[in-house]
């Protein structure tokens, strides 16, 4: 049966007008360790902490701007609200939310999103006639272009870029979110990167290490400084969420201390599609049942802009770290079977083939060590329209960043309620390589990502985290 709403009867939880209110016992544990004669003793002591969330039910009208509209992924989307908002879906004649998100953003491509749509190669034939009189009016805004962040092969598409020095440009897309709020009559706006895989920018002392150094460089207008950057300054002056779909590093420190500052909401990297995706579920299984990877060599080729754009070396190495990084809290997290500072061998490739469009191949070998010495050797191939599967994926993070912007909660003892870390690991779910507040654990395994997320949303109404235990079947 499909659940259309529900509310909690407890006296844990009180409805009001426009808040949830929930009391939440948060258990968790302490560990501790002793030397006892040269050999390790841990002591866990089970810890209560009593909670208060309040979430506000008021859902807003909600606007999103894609940085990279006309992509292939910004088109993908918007096509695929439009269609099924007005239900000329082929597949299906259902309608669901959220219809009403007014999608706007910025593009160094002048194409309009129905021909964008077009160029992307993605929808049915039929549907894109059903859907080009809703796109054809829709035009990108004049994007922020510097050709040293991404490949020089990109050039071309360059014709619809903001003039100016990077403070100009900033104050630009600044006066571009204000104008689009009031425009489209939306509550609320959320900003998410879906343009092209930039290069890593230097982290340099001086440079961006801190909100000083970062804010004195764009007066200077410092050529190190990312279009991507920018567009988040942009964000957290206006106290909208900044979402990174990409692999750099737009978050350099001084942007991070920035939002921090700030209380604006940041969250990122790299939208969590497809292999990485298997990975997370497949090392978490591996290594949790004992099974010792030792060899993940992962392979993909894509012919979509995507691809040729990732054909650049500096471009490709950002994918490339954030691709990599997702074993090691898996791997560090079983000191059974690596020693410490072992690690798998694991290998990245990304080839350009321009034939396979945007239907991309991801091919991975998984080697592993078990019992007795011997080996095991898992083999995959995924085919798949790259885009369709990230769309989905950009929906779930702006209405995800949007709802957690109303959930405001305090420990006992805490004075005052506060929002969540305004860097949101509640993304990570979604995210290819979280992104987390300084000093934080970094989760990596689906699974757990998932618990998180659930157990969370369970707490603002007041319900338990999902133990698993059935015991009343036991
Ligand atoms: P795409 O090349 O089709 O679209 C990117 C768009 O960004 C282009 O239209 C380009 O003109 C525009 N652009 C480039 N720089 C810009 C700037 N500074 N300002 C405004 N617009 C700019 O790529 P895509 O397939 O839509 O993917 C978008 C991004 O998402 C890529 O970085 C990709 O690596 C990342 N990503 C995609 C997936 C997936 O499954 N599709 C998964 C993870 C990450």
């Amino acid at each position: 049966m499909f659940i259309e709403s529900f509310k909690v009867e407890s006296p844990n939880v009180k409805y009001t007008n426009d808040e949830i209110q929930s009391l939440y016992s948060y258990e968790t544990t302490e560990l501790v360790h002793e030397n006892r004669n040269g050999s390790y003793h841990w002591i866990i002591k089970p810890k209560t902490v009593k909670y208060e969330f309040k979430t506000d039910t008021r859902v807003p009208k909600l606007g999103v701007l894609l940085v990279g509209w006309g992509g292939n992924n910004g088109s993908t989307l918007t096509g695929g609200v439009i269609a099924n908002r007005e239900g000329i879906s082929w597949a299906t004649k259902e309608k669901a939310n959220p219809d009403d998100i007014v999608f706007g953003g910025w593009d160094i491509s002048d194409m309009n999103l129905a021909d964008a749509m077009v160029r992307a190669k993605v929808f049915d034939i039929d549907l894109q006639k059903q859907l080009r009189p809703y796109m054809e009016s829709m035009v990108p805004l004049p994007g922020i272009y510097d050709p040293d962040f991404i490949a020089a092969n990109q050039g071309s598409r360059a014709t619809n870029v903001i003039k100016g020095t990077k403070k100009e440009q900033v104050e630009q897309i600044m006066k571009d979110i204000r104008e689009f709020k009031e425009a489209s009559k939306v509550d609320k706006v959320v900003v998410l990167w879906t343009a092209n895989t930039e290069r890593y920018s230097n982290v340099v002392v001086g440079l961006n290490d801190t909100t000083e150094n970062l804010l004195a460089s764009l007066e200077k207008d410092e050529a190190e400084i990312s279009p991507s950057t920018l567009y988040a300054l942009a964000c957290i002056f206006e106290d909208v969420p900044f979402i990174n779909g990409s692999p750099q590093n737009t978050f350099v420190p001084g942007l991070i201390d920035l939002a921090i500052k700030r209380n604006s909401l940041i969250g990122g990297d790299d939208f969590k599609s497809g292999q990485t995706k298997m990975k997370s579920v497949l090392i978490d299984f591996l290594v949790g049942a004992g099974i010792k990877p030792t060899s993940i060599v992962s392979y993909n080729h894509l012919g979509n802009n995507d691809g040729m754009n990732l054909s650049a070396p500096q471009t490709f190495r950002s994918k490339e770290i954030s691709k990599s990084n997702v074993v090691d809290d898996m791997v560090s997290s079983n000191g059974i079977l690596y020693e410490p500072g072992e690690h798998p061998d694991h290998v990245i490739v990304i080839k350009y083939v321009p034939y396979v469009g945007d239907s991309k191949r991801a091919m991975d070998e998984y080697t592993s060590e078990i019992f007795m010495g011997g080996k095991s050797t898992i083999v995959m191939h995924n085919t798949c329209e790259d885009s369709l599967l990230a769309a989905p994926i950009i929906l779930d993070l702006v209405l995800l960043a949007e709802l957690s912007t109303r959930i405001q909660l305090k420990a006992e003892g805490e004075g005052k309620f506060h929002s969540f870390h305004p860097v949101a690991t509640i993304l990570s779910y979604l995210t290819k390589a979280p992104l987390v507040p300084p000093g934080t654990p970094v989760v990596n395994a689906l699974s757990k990502q998932r618990a998180m997320l659930e157990n969370i949303l369970r707490a603002c109404v007041g319900l338990a985290p999902e133990n698993n235990m059935i015991l009343e079947y036991k």
